[in-house]
């Protein structure tokens, strides 16, 4: 069966009605983050890393001849839009739909003089979802199936939240908070950072997992400082404390401290990034984003790299997409997702703002695919529109 299209859409999902008013503000979206760019005070903590609102999520939508149609997703739509159009569309139309293997090569190769890592990357993600829900849809299987799961009946979710509280009332066991300080603050980002794991250890105590996420906001000399100060905290692990490519600072950091976990990915595009990073050993937990890093095709390469040198993979975003969590069921060594708490405290998850319709939530931390053909998902073509 042939591809007969590829096209860029927007999501537009319909919004759920609250049902209950929030017992007060979040606490998630109120906390200064650091990212990168915050070594240049002009850019506020507050609101995010992205000055020009380019994040924005992207849909992609491939049909068959016989009008089948399968959808995947990625970010930094207006950027990568052109590469979907102008670039992989032509490659790809009039193409075996079920040749997934051989559709990501053809994609990897074509991109290697501009760039095969990066946004082609992440637009590859997109196509990649999309013929994989294509392919359950056809055959009548949910995509775990195609990918020799279920290995196991549900997921552990781990929170990512500032609202520790609100996480434990939701029945999240193990809690990741985000990170207030950039290497450019010095002893008071220190400080900070210390006072508010402190903070979220003492409401979680000695039973439940405590992980921070500093975003590629330190330098190698900032983290083994502040690593140093928080070993009375048992974190779980410390998440992508250096920017992407800085594989001898991890090496360092883990030479300093090697009793602290380090877990990275979601910024690192394609099987030949993660291939270095296990290779120097400078990782414990591997998060690709299936949305980013080649779609699940190469989810799959990067999962076998770390499950041969014994590492865990624990998929970025892993609950809050359907393709996170076909691939967390299917793969012994992927047991444990992450969901970002969007909710405020006392609203259900399942009316967050941006739920994907047939997405399921966690329910006492714990979650478990639809078993619908694809990606079990009930989104209709008219949430679909045309990107133009
Ligand atoms: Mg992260």
């Amino acid at each position: 069966l042939k591809i007969k299209s590829i096209e860029a859409v927007r999501l537009g999902w319909p919004k759920p009605e609250p049902t209950v008013e929030a017992r007060y503000a979040g606490k998630t979206r109120a906390y200064p983050r650091a990212y990168p760019i915050h070594k240049y005070p002009e850019f506020n903590r507050t609101l995010g890393n992205f000055p020009g609102g380019v994040a924005q999520e992207i849909g992609v939508v491939v049909t068959a001849e016989d009008g089948t149609w399968g959808f995947g997703s990625c970010h930094w739509g207006s950027l990568v839009l052109g590469l979907i159009e102008h670039h992989f569309t032509p490659l790809l139309v009039g193409r075996d739909c079920f040749a997934i293997e051989f559709l990501n090569d053809l994609m990897w190769r074509s991109t290697q003089r501009f760039g095969a890592a990066g946004l082609s990357t992440v637009a590859r993600s997109a196509i990649d979802l999309a013929l994989w829900d294509l392919k359950g849809k056809l055959l009548g299987v949910p995509v775990y199936s195609l990918l020799g799961g279920p290995s196991r009946k549900s997921m552990t979710c781990y929170a990512a939240s500032d609202d520790v509280e609100w996480a434990m009332e939701l029945g999240f066991n193990a809690v990741k908070i985000s990170n207030p300080a950039h290497y450019e603050d010095g002893i008071g980002g220190i400080n900070a950072v210390e006072d508010k794991v402190g903070r979220a250890r003492e409401l979680l105590g000695d039973n439940r997992e405590l992980m921070l996420n500093p975003v590629m906001s330190y330098n190698v000399e900032f983290a083994i400082r502040l690593f140093e100060r928080l070993k009375p905290y048992g974190l779980r692990w410390i998440e992508e404390p250096l920017i992407a490519d800085d594989f001898d600072g991890l090496s360092l950091i883990k030479q300093a401290i090697p009793t602290q976990p380090l877990a990275t990915g979601e910024s690192h595009r394609g099987r030949h990034a993660f291939n270095e990073l296990i290779k120097r050993r400078c990782v414990d937990i591997v998060q690709p984003d299936l949305r980013w890093c080649g779609g699940l095709t190469e989810a799959v390469k990067i999962y076998n790299l770390a499950e041969a040198a014994g590492l865990e993979v624990v998929p970025h975003t892993g609950a809050a997409t359907a393709s996170g969590l076909h691939f967390a069921c299917s793969l012994p060594e992927a047991g444990l997702v992450e969901y970002f708490i969007q909710t405020d405290p006392g609203i259900p998850l399942n009316e967050a703002a941006l739920c994907v319709p047939g997405l399921p939530v966690p329910v006492n931390g714990t979650i478990s695919p639809n078993d619908a053909p694809g990606w079990g998902l009930e989104v209709r073509r008219e949430d679909l529109p045309a990107w133009h």
